[in-house]
């Protein structure tokens, strides 16, 4: 399995229709972190683990019966199945996936840096973060209590992701009733209402989720908290496509365009194409009844195998939505395909998390396709993790004088915490809470 080594009150969404701004011309410097808030899983991201515990990469490794990032990494791109991984059986496979999490929150210690009298224990309230002490709890509880019941979700949130790997996770499906109503997750959840209580109580009745309480060495939690982890999963799988769809609305694209239109995903990863299939894009189709045909392509260089091998190419059908992966940089991509005519030139542009504002390196990799969407004036969407990213990330795109024209708070935006791993009294972020688009140059 791949560890997606990946609540508070929510602010109301705006709606969805993105404010239009002048583009700023001075945005606020505020201290940028340095470290990608996602807990994932680039090699950069998962040794920079060992900054704030140290040996915790090592740890995960051993923990997952493996040897080193490079295999780790093999695992998840080509999907691995579970056996693979050389665990005797369930129970001790989500003990390995916790112990993984097994270091004391205030003094960092790992569990082999401890006395023989000592084991780390969990925070009651959230199951989550480990003490060595009572001492060390108490020291972190005025830190600690700020995150403790976000942190429980995330804890719940953690096991119920296994249901995506064992395929018992079940979307909704079917055409929108009143497409044109839905505006965020509030509308969607009631459009999608009647089906989605049928659904979450077959899940909830299913043999998997019985056989992973009976497996994770922790009581199960009550219905409500499961239908709510529940929806927090769903709301984390379709906060991709239905952000694509909100860009699409928002920059005006004609999805009615014979042959069809297309978006471009850069920077993809394994998050974006690990256990990813095209029926997750339908709510994306239905979004716009009567479209031609609309053609998803993720390109990056850590687009997954099996995503590469369980998708086509072909042109959509009118009302289908097509999923395909190129694996590479998107301005080779760029040249190699598009230029040739051999890809369909995108009618939108998105990245999911860039991170460009967050180190020299990730800027450098990342300028040559910021100039390239800029000159050649293609729509382009952007989503970041929280509003110190959006605030870094205008400035930049500001300075590379691209046109800015909308920015907000994402209404799609993942509903799911994201743990920093190494650091889990740090604030939980959520994927795609804030989203950038911009179009060409001020001037052009
Ligand atoms: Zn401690
Ligand atoms: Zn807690």
């Amino acid at each position: 399995m791949a560890p997606r080594l990946r609540q508070r009150r929510r602010k109301k969404h705006p709606s969805v229709t993105p404010m239009v701004v002048t583009p700023p011309t001075v945005v606020t410097p505020i201290p940028v972190t340095l470290t990608k808030p996602d807990p994932s899983i680039d090699a950069l991201g998962f040794f920079s683990l060992d900054n704030n515990v140290p040996g915790l990469s090592k740890l995960i490794l051993q923990k997952l019966n493996m040897k080193s990032y490079e295999e780790y990494k093999m695992v998840v791109d080509g999907g691995t199945p579970v056996s693979g991984f050389g665990f005797r059986s369930p129970q001790e496979m989500f003990q390995r996936l916790e112990d993984t999490f097994r270091f004391c929150a205030h003094c960092r210690a790992l569990p082999s840096g401890l006395s023989d009298s000592k084991v780390l224990r969990h925070c009651k309230r959230c199951r989550n973060v480990y003490y060595c002490d009572p001492e060390c709890q108490r020291s972190d509880w005025p830190v600690h209590r700020k995150v403790c019941q976000e942190l429980g979700h995330v804890a719940v949130d953690r096991l119920m992701e296994w249901l995506l790997v064992t395929g018992d996770f079940v979307l909704p499906s079917g055409p929108w009733p009143w497409p044109a109503g839905v505006q965020d997750w509030d509308t969607w959840f009631s459009m999608r209402r009647l089906q989605l209580e049928a659904t979450l109580d077959a899940m909830l009745g299913s043999h998997a989720m019985t056989i992973l309480w009976a497996s994770v060495g922790r009581p199960r939690p009550d219905p409500d908290a499961l239908r709510g982890s529940l929806k927090r999963l769903l709301t984390d799988i379709l906060s991709r496509p239905l952000t694509l769809g909100l860009g699409l609305r928002a920059l005006g694209i004609n999805t009615g365009k014979p042959g069809g239109s297309t978006v471009h995903v850069v920077g993809a990863s394994h998050v974006e194409t690990f256990l990813t299939g095209s029926e997750d894009y339908n709510e994306l189709g239905y979004m716009f009844p009567g479209h031609l045909g609309l053609r998803v392509i993720m390109v990056g260089v850590d687009v997954t195998t099996s995503f590469l091998q369980s998708t086509v190419t072909s042109t959509p059908e009118p009302d289908t939505v097509h999923l395909s992966g190129h694996r590479g940089l998107y301005h080779d991509f760029w040249e190699e395909q598009v230029e040739t005519g051999q890809m369909a030139h995108p009618d939108m542009v998105v990245a999911f998390h860039p991170g460009f504002h967050a180190s020299p390196t990730l800027m450098e990799a990342w300028l040559p396709t910021l100039l390239l969407l800029r000159d050649y004036k293609i729509p382009t969407l952007l989503t970041v993790y929280s509003y110190q990213e959006l605030t870094a990330s205008l400035q930049i795109l500001v300075d590379l004088d691209t046109h800015v024209i909308a920015y907000g708070a994402n209404p799609f935006s993942s509903l799911k915490p994201e743990q920093v791993y190494s650091n889990p009294n740090k604030q939980p972020v959520y994927c795609s809470a804030y989203y950038i688009m911009f179009h060409g140059s001020p001037a052009s």
